[in-house]
């Protein structure tokens, strides 16, 4: 070899070596020799070689990358350390780390190790490794290593949050989560860990303990009672809610704790449970903190750092993600339950409604207004009737159920109402297949499209029938009182009365009476059409009713009691008719249902209303009956009072004839009496008998009364009759009043008439009637003024009327007579009063005299205090 060849090569070499080294010192990977002190024979069991490894391994040669890997700066400060020093013999992956080594014949790839370094932290190191096997036996193995402890720890952090998420998503129950999550926490991440939630009102409403020492799980409850409420607590949960940050306390050892004070509860508690480090992390969702995570650890060698706290917080994120989302599909489940809660009790509501519907006959109807198509419910079809699906569906079917004399009404009435209205009302009749009328009344809401079209009415229809009917009784038994009230002729009332009830309340209305011979009579037979009443009543002629029978008129007029049958069947009229024809003309009537209710008189039975539905197809209710009853009651007093009048009537009329007849009579003999008194006063006088002419002065006096009397009562009767006669001329007022009040004057000693003022003028009217009132107000003062001693007429008059006023200071009446007394036999102290006789009629008299002149006459008067009479009199007629 040359020497420029043999320097070539060895410059070669030496680069290569220094590359070598090079390479080794500035490689990033550990590189390492390890040498045994004893040599290993490859046949030994692999349980002695693994030991003899750990024994007699040690660091022959490394890189400062190597040693920089178990925490030295250069390789020569690690270089002869024992492999067991490095390597933990205990650790399960070391072990089979090195069976895996022996077992791939002395050669691996990429396979790990556990490690601590000289600060006794753990490293995971991938290892690539080569024993040399000379002669069966190994001395030494190189290999390179990797620090792969924080990629690992990465991916385990990662396997932890993936499972962790794995459970919350799983999992939509978060009961269950908390504890799943405190159980992956405990021991992965800690000893024991808490996991508070708080609920809408910030209020803690949950907290979950675990610990890898369950015993220890009471001390760790009794840790946490011991500072949840204290405001000052600087760490915890509270803290964490209250502030939403996470906390860290890197190391907790005496030092710190003794800050507290060693009797502090809490101290004690955490020096029970051996705390060694601790962080809290907050829950936070969507901006609000929902809750918190506290991490503890108890082991000595587990230290929180602040890589451990960013992890909390990324779990604790992930976590309060899952927590809001088990609350969204929880309040999303609770608004399911709601809905399908609402669900049902809307389709019990439909049930119930179908059914209130069914039950208040109420159906309901959905309208197109364009086309004219009508949607029926069930109950529809059966409030008119219908079998289920015999409505056609059209407007025009609809119509053609209403009753003919409502259905233009009802059909110009809707389409104008839905023109303007959103509602539109109606009540009308319907004709049910069977010829029924029924009373409906109809609701529907219009809607209108954007110009204000209407396109659709929904609406309801109610069987008002009944209700109308109330109303129609009700309204009829008002106007049949009015004209039971109106006349007391009970024949012409009764048979209006039956003319009212048709066609409203029956269809026929019957009334009868028992006459005077003892035989039922119909006084008023009433149907609209006035041919079938000719008819009726020539059947009644033809058949009267049967007063031996043991129903129907008979029985009503027997027991007084009404009757009611609301259906009559073919059977019953058979029963009733006499023979094949009377059958054949019932059949004709087509009765469908009768009422029969008694006339009372003197609470006897008199007599029948009978109300018959034929063509209206109506049935009586027992409502009807009660109503037909209250009509017959107003009826028999109608009739009762009719009696009562015509009876009260016929005495009057008695008496009067008999006052008039009296009076005449007594007329003619009394004037002869008064005659003949005179005749015996100038006889009496011509014989100078004093005695004889004082008796019959008295006796004159007396006759005087008593003809005063007669010529009132005969007054009576011609008021009564009309046939009081008037003879009108001009009288002077005031003679006429001095005069009457002289006479008057002659009649008392006790009491002093004394007039005041003067009409001085001339007054057109009977003098002499006009005295007679005049004489009998002066004769009251002074009657019924016992104990006064005057009386005193004012007179006074202005262009138009005179105006008296007699003034006594008497016994006086109070109010409720003021007006009375001017009636017919009216006193008031009644007829039998023995203090003041009378008879009650001079007042009344008067009264007619002043009316008859236009006048005016009344009384002012108070109890006791006195009355005054006035009389207005107008002076031209
Ligand atoms: P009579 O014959 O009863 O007096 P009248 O018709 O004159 O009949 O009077 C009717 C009733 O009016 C009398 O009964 C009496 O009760 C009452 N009355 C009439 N005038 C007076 C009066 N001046 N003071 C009190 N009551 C009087």
């Amino acid at each position: 070899m040359k020497k420029s060849d043999k320097q070539s090569t060895e410059d070669a070499l030496r680069q290569s070596e220094e590359r070598y080294k090079a390479f080794i010192s500035q490689s990033s990977e550990g590189i390492w020799r390890f040498e045994l002190e004893k040599p290993l024979s490859i046949k030994w069991p692999l349980e002695k070689q693994i030991n003899h490894i750990f024994t007699y391994g040690y660091l022959a040669e490394c890189n400062d990358a190597m040693a920089k890997m178990y925490g030295f700066s250069k390789a020569k400060e690690i270089i002869g350390t024992r492999l067991d020093q490095l390597l933990i013999p205990t650790d399960e992956a070391n072990v089979t780390y090195l069976k895996n080594f022996i077992n791939a014949n002395y050669k691996l790839n990429r396979t790990e190790s556990h490690e601590l370094d000289r600060f006794g932290n753990n490293h995971i190191f991938e290892n690539n490794l080569v024993g040399i096997v000379e002669d069966g036996f190994i001395h030494r193995a190189w290999g390179t290593q990797r620090d792969i402890t924080q990629q690992r720890n990465a991916e385990k952090k990662q396997a932890f949050i993936e499972e962790v998420s794995s459970k919350l998503v799983v999992s939509l129950n978060h009961h269950v989560t908390l504890q799943e999550i405190a159980q992956l926490i405990v021991p992965h991440l800690a000893d024991y860990c808490r996991i508070a939630i708080v609920d809408n009102e910030n209020n803690i409403k949950e907290i979950n303990v675990n610990h890898k020492d369950p015993t220890k799980v009471t001390l760790a409850k009794a840790l946490y009672d011991s500072y949840k409420d204290s405001p000052n607590s600087t760490h915890g949960i509270p803290n964490i809610l209250k502030k939403g940050k996470p906390e860290i306390i890197k190391v907790i050892d005496d030092k710190l704790l003794n800050k507290y004070g060693a009797s502090n509860p809490m101290v004690k508690i955490i020096k029970q449970i051996g705390l060694k480090s601790y962080m809290g992390v907050p829950l936070i969702a969507r901006g609000r903190t929902i809750g918190a995570i506290t991490f503890s650890s108890v082991q000595d060698n587990r230290f929180y750092t602040k890589e451990d706290l960013h992890f909390a917080e990324e779990l604790a994120r992930r976590i309060a993600l899952a927590l809001d989302n088990i609350r969204l599909f929880q309040d999303a489940q609770e608004e399911i339950a709601e809905r399908e809660k609402i669900a049902e009790i809307l389709s019990l509501q439909q049930e119930r409604l179908n059914l209130a519907q069914e039950a208040a006959n109420i159906g309901v109807f959905e309208t197109n207004i364009q086309t004219s198509q009508v949607v029926w419910s069930a109950q529809l079809e059966k409030l008119y009737g219908l079998k289920p699906g015999e409505f056609k569906g059209t407007a025009n079917h609809w119509l053609s159920l209403i009753h003919q004399e409502d259905r233009a009404v009802v059909s110009n009435g809707f389409y104008e109402q839905i023109q303007k209205d959103a509602f539109t009302e109606s009540e009308f009749r319907i004709v049910l297949p069977d010829g029924t009328i029924r009373w409906i009344y109809s609701k529907a809401q219009v809607f209108f499209d954007k110009n204000r079209k209407p396109v659709r009415a929904v609406g309801i229809n109610i069987d008002v029938s009944d209700r109308k009917q109330a109303v129609l009784n009700s309204y009829f038994l008002a106007e049949a009182s009015k004209i039971l009230s109106s006349s007391l002729n009970y024949e012409t009332t009764l048979q209006n009365v039956a003319k009212l009830a048709v066609p409203q309340i029956a269809d026929w209305c019957l009334i009868g009476i028992i006459n005077k011979d003892n035989i039922y009579e119909h006084i008023a037979v009433s149907h609209k059409d006035t041919k079938m009443v000719k008819w009726a009543t020539a059947v009644g002629k033809e058949y009267p009713p049967d007063m031996n029978s043991s129903t129907g008129l008979a029985k009503v007029l027997r027991t007084g009691k009404a009757e009611l049958y609301p259906l009559i069947t073919d059977d019953m009229m058979k029963m009733t008719a006499r023979d094949k024809k009377h059958f054949k003309l019932l059949k004709q009537l087509g009765m469908t249902s009768v009422m029969m209710v008694p006339l009372h008189a003197q609470q006897k039975p008199i007599g029948v209303i009978t109300f018959i539905t034929s063509e209206t197809k109506r049935r009586f209710t027992k409502e009807d009956l009660s109503f037909a009853e209250e009509l017959a009651h107003r009826a028999s007093i109608a009739i009762e009072n009719a009696a009562l009048y015509k009876n009260a009537q016929d005495a009057i009329t008695l008496r009067d004839d008999f006052i008039s007849v009296a009076s005449h009579e007594l007329k003619t003999p009394v004037t002869s009496v008064k005659i003949f008194t005179q005749v015996m006063q100038k006889y009496a006088q011509i014989n100078g008998d004093e005695k004889a002419i004082q008796n019959l002065d008295k006796m004159d006096k007396q006759i005087n009364k008593l003809t005063d009397l007669i010529y009132n009562l005969l007054d009576i009767s011609k008021i009564q009759t009309g046939r009081l006669e008037y003879t009108m001329r001009d009288f002077s007022f005031d003679t006429m009043l001095a005069e009457a009040t002289e006479t008057m004057q002659h009649m008392t000693s006790k009491h002093q008439l004394i007039v005041k003022g003067k009409a001085n003028t001339m007054v057109y009217g009977d003098g002499d009637r006009i005295s007679q009132v005049v004489s009998n107000l002066i004769s009251n003062a002074v009657k019924y003024s016992p104990a006064a001693d005057k009386v005193v007429i004012k007179v006074a008059a202005d262009n138009e009327k005179v105006h008296v006023a007699v003034k006594d200071s008497g016994i006086g009446m109070s109010k409720e007579h003021l007006t009375k007394v001017f009636g017919r036999f009216y006193r008031v102290s009644g007829a039998t009063d023995k203090t003041f006789p009378g008879l009650g009629i001079g007042l009344y008299i008067s009264h007619e005299i002043i009316n008859r002149h236009d006048g005016k006459l009344w009384v002012e008067s108070k109890e006791g205090k006195g009355s005054t009479f006035h009389f207005t009199l107008p002076i031209h007629q």
